[in-house]
């Protein structure tokens, strides 16, 4: 059975849209358990009604026609209630409705099966047969597990389809909406420009050629360099391998023939395909016909297909224009498959109007640097089918996480009127840079600064920001191909110090691994999260923590500004060995002459073991910075940056807010400040409640910063308090939120929370 169930979705991945999706589904299921009639019913939302959509059985001029409400049938009652039903005699069932001109009357044994896809109902899989009986309990399985895996593929290809029609400008078919999480809030309108990840075939998107020519030369460019390659290393393995293995390669190069892939390759770009399409196109066949085969041997060969696709694919990108180089048009929103943080540095930032990416969420690194750019974000938005995106008009929705597709022009006037509001909002604040963050009965709350781009500082001091709470260094890191220098980091430190001198910069050691990799420093883990990251990776390697540390020390020579921060402490000894290295590098540079001062030291607390020790850290540090974004994910056991579960990444869980409070209070036992970094500062909920656990910094994006000194500004530490401890005793994340919103909205700061926005 499995094998059978893994040809059938194997085939169905390969169809090419969703009527072929669903033709497919409906004969192999129909063949695999021998039953009389297989169909699917789709649910359409708009006329609130199940409409069969293919079958292989029933009278096959029902399609499309043949359609029965919510509550009718038994299909309406497996829908409802979302599990199998499964009848001897379908037509004894009370529920039963006789559709007519389906040709059902001749079948009593029913089998519906609810087709779901992340809770959302999309149709329901039946099987009927002549005879009065109930399909087994395998036949049961196999029809639960088939639907559970299709569903995937089923939404996809209707979303797919959906776009295409868009694309093709079919009448009738605009505001097509895709869910996703907000990654930065605001509003942007633009064409989609869609980001092709590297060697990733899947990934190329659809494009047309005006220039046929120019790609059958790019493509025979890339041809020839493969060839090249190949040929090299088989010269290169000869000796090491036995003849048949030889072969192989000769293999290779007869595949890459006129006659054989790359004349495929040529005849699709002759029709108008880019040459990567055409390529991507072709190998995809291939690799569907090997991977149908039933010879293991055979099917094995799909991969060696996909391999000389990759290799071909990565030529062509090697020569088509880097990123900094394409013409972007204005408003253009950027759309990926994973938004990286290097994908952002190169992307002219007068062009970008907003950012799109079908995985990642809101916690994702690369959406933590959207908001410190304020520019609109989308994270996981996982059923978009974003190769088909290119060129096509686009609303970003990133306060609520939604998309539109081809909006129409009433959608489109509705955002026009809420960015403008935005801007009037943005605008008022701007008179505020000057004043301080006091509350009206005259509480100071110092706002600080999360930086990691050297654009990044500018902007803070523009906004009143009063020292760097967090500066990333892995972001430098990040964007280049081998480690720094001690120089060029030293170089880049002073930037950020001179800048913010006599203010405080607190610089974060280098803190990879997890959701933050170095192309040049790759760690393969099964589970990154849990791994090797953060001061684990420098205190297994401190000849790069020292490094690190003495392009601090140096670049802070004379401004005396500097403090030093560890991430992911999870035991007091990691803090005493960094402690001791970092005496080192102050040692050793006085004996090199440097004159450096003794660096205030901190930690962060991000994970659950470090809250129960925060007072035993706080005896041995300077300052404590609570790191709510990965303190979240580990006290709620969610994956910051896994879209399927992006809705149970809640910043205000109670577990949260009272981990947080304890972390203040053992922290003032030893009299030692605790700021926070995390995102949560950042919203103005977040902060009052932060403000009035007593929390001595908080340190934030530099986007949001005006709001939040509006929000500290507006409103008194005694209702702060008021606020913190009514919500402190409260259970349900949805009452707190509403509560939050209610509060700020009273305090007259309803212009910070979220714009209402239509369904
Ligand atoms: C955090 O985890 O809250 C934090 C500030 O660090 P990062 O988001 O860079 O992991
Ligand atoms: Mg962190």
């Amino acid at each position: 059975m499995l094998e059978i169930l893994r040809k059938i979705v194997q085939e169905v991945n390969a169809a090419p849209d969703l009527d072929s999706v669903l033709d497919v589904i409906v004969r192999r299921v129909q063949r695999a358990i021998r039953t009389d009639v297989c169909s699917i019913y789709l649910f359409d939302p708009r006329e609130e009604r199940y409409v069969l959509m293919a079958t292989q059985g029933l009278n096959k001029r029902s399609v499309g026609q043949a359609s029965l409400s919510l509550s009718e049938g038994v299909v309406g009652l497996v829908g409802d209630r979302a599990e199998p039903i499964n009848l001897e005699n379908a037509a004894a069932h009370s529920s039963y409705t006789f559709i007519k001109g389906t040709g059902e009357e001749k079948f009593h044994a029913f089998l519906g099966v609810p087709i779901i896809h992340h809770r959302t109902l999309l149709g329901v899989l039946v099987v009927q047969q002549k005879a009065i009986r109930r399909f087994d309990e395998n036949e049961e399985a196999f029809m639960v597990t088939m639907s559970a895996q299709l569903a995937g593929v089923i939404a996809h290809a209707e979303a797919t389809g959906s776009i295409k029609k868009l694309s093709e400008h079919e009448k009738g078919e605009s505001d097509r909406k895709f869910e996703g999480v907000s990654g930065c809030i605001g509003v942007a309108i633009g064409p989609a420009v869609v980001m092709t990840p590297l060697a990733d075939l899947d990934g190329v998107p659809e494009r047309k050629t005006e220039d046929i020519k120019e790609e059958i030369t790019k493509f025979k460019k890339a041809l020839a360099s493969v060839r090249r390659d190949i040929k090299k290393v088989g010269r290169s393995l000869a000796k090491r391998l036995r003849s048949e293995e030889r072969e192989l390669f000769d293999v290779y190069i007869r595949m890459l023939d006129d006659n054989a892939l790359a004349g495929e390759v040529i005849a699709q770009i002759k029709q108008g395909h880019w040459a990567q399409g055409a390529l991507k196109n072709v190998i995809g066949e291939h690799v569907h016909q090997f991977s149908m085969m039933d010879d293991p041997y055979l099917r094995e060969r799909a991969t060696d297909i996909k391999d000389l696709g990759r290799r071909m694919l990565t030529c062509l990108q090697e020569s088509g224009p880097a990123l900094s180089e394409i013409d972007f048009p204005e408003n253009a929103i950027l759309v990926a498959d994973e938004l990286t943080p290097a994908m952002l540095g190169e992307v002219p930032a007068d062009k970008l109007a907003g950012l799109l990416s079908v995985n990642g969420s809101g916690n994702s690194h690369a959406a933590i640097l959207a908001r410190s750019m304020g520019i609109p974000t989308v994270m996981g938005a996982v059923d978009l089918p974003y190769t088909r995106l290119e060129g096509l008009q686009v609303i970003l929705d990133g306060y609520s996480g939604r998309v539109f597709i081809n909006p129409s022009e009433d959608l489109a006037q509705c955002y026009r009127d809420i960015i403008r509001e935005e801007n009037e909002v943005n605008a008022g604040l701007e008179g505020l840079k000057e004043l301080p963050a006091e509350t009206t009965d005259g509480y100071r709350m110092p706002l600080w600064v999360n930086t990691g781009l050297v654009t990044d500082v500018a902007r803070s001091l523009d906004r009143g920001a009063e020292g760097i709470g967090l500066y990333r260094t892995e972001i430098p890191f990040m964007i280049r191909d081998f480690f720094p220098s001690e120089y060029e980091q030293m170089i880049t430190y002073r930037a950020q110090l001179e800048a913010f001198a006599p203010r405080p910069v607190t610089m974060r050691t280098l803190d990879i691994g997890g959701d933050k990799p170095l192309s040049y420093f790759p760690i393969d883990e099964d589970n990154p999260m849990l791994g090797w990251r953060g001061i684990r990776i420098t205190r297994d390697h401190p000849e790069i923590f020292l490094v690190q540390i003495r392009a601090m020390l140096r670049a802070a020579e004379g401004l005396d500004n500097l403090r030093i921060m560890l991430p992911m402490v999870t035991n007091v000894q990691e803090v005493e060995d960094a402690k001791k290295l970092i005496a080192r590098a102050v040692d050793e540079l006085r004996e090199e002459g440097h004159v450096v001062n003794q660096p205030l030291i901190g930690v962060m607390i991000e994970v659950p073991a470090a809250v129960y020790q925060a007072r035993r850290f706080a005896r041995r540090v300077d300052f404590i910075s609570v790191g709510s974004n990965d303190l979240t994910q580990y006290l709620l056991a969610v994956d910051r940056n896994n879209p399927r579960v992006a809705g149970l990444y809640v910043s205000y869980h109670p577990a949260v807010l009272k981990a947080l409070q304890y972390i203040a209070r053992e922290a003032h036992k030893e009299s030692v400040s605790v700021s926070i970094c995390g995102e949560m500062a950042a919203d103005p909920g977040g902060a009052l409640l932060l403000m009035a656990m007593g929390y001595d910094v908080l340190s934030m994006n530099a986007t949001n910063l005006p709001k939040i000194k509006f929000a500290i500004r507006g409103v008194s530490m005694g209702r702060a308090q008021d606020l913190l401890s009514r919500i402190i005793v409260m259970d349900d994340v949805d009452k707190i939120h509403m509560l939050l919103r209610k509060t700020l909205k009273d305090l007259g700061l309803g212009q910070l929370t979220r714009p209402t926005i239509p369904d």
